[in-house]
């Protein structure tokens, strides 16, 4: 396991400020809400916004949830898992949960066909024991 503050100290200005944003936010955040947020500290453009979070993403610090084109943290910044984000349609929040069946089932997909995977994330839409029991 590498020290997660290591790797916090290797940030770059831009990402530590991206970061920041989305660890206040509570949920998934847009590349222009984001934009909004870090205009005063100098992140003026669009580009600037996406190169950043894609270098997160590689870091494997934050996820990109395509159904929604927004941008969370990762709940546990080390796991080689797909992650599997059920995302409630009514309060919108996100939770990040790992399946080790799912995990090497997809493995053995892989496997069997010869196509190999790069990342794989697995996004469920419906609704939060909140908002299904109120
Ligand atoms: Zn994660
Ligand atoms: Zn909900």
């Amino acid at each position: 396991m590498k020290n997660k503050l290591t790797k916090k100290q290797a940030l770059t200005k831009n990402q530590s400020l991206v970061l920041k944003a989305l660890r206040k936010a509570k949920q998934p955040v847009g590349a222009y809400e984001l934009l909004d947020q870090l205009r005063e500290h100098g992140l003026k453009a669009p580009l600037q916004i996406y190169r950043t979070l894609d270098q997160l993403i590689d870091l494997k610090i934050v996820h990109r949830l395509e159904s929604l084109n927004a941008w969370t943290l990762c709940c546990d910044a080390e796991h080689d898992s797909t992650p599997v984000f059920a995302i409630c349609n009514d309060c919108g929040s996100v939770n990040e949960y790992f399946d080790e069946n799912l995990t090497s089932n997809i493995a053995k997909i892989s496997k069997k066909s010869g196509f190999v995977a790069d990342r794989s994330i697995i996004e469920i839409h419906g609704r939060c024991d909140q908002c299904e029991t109120s």
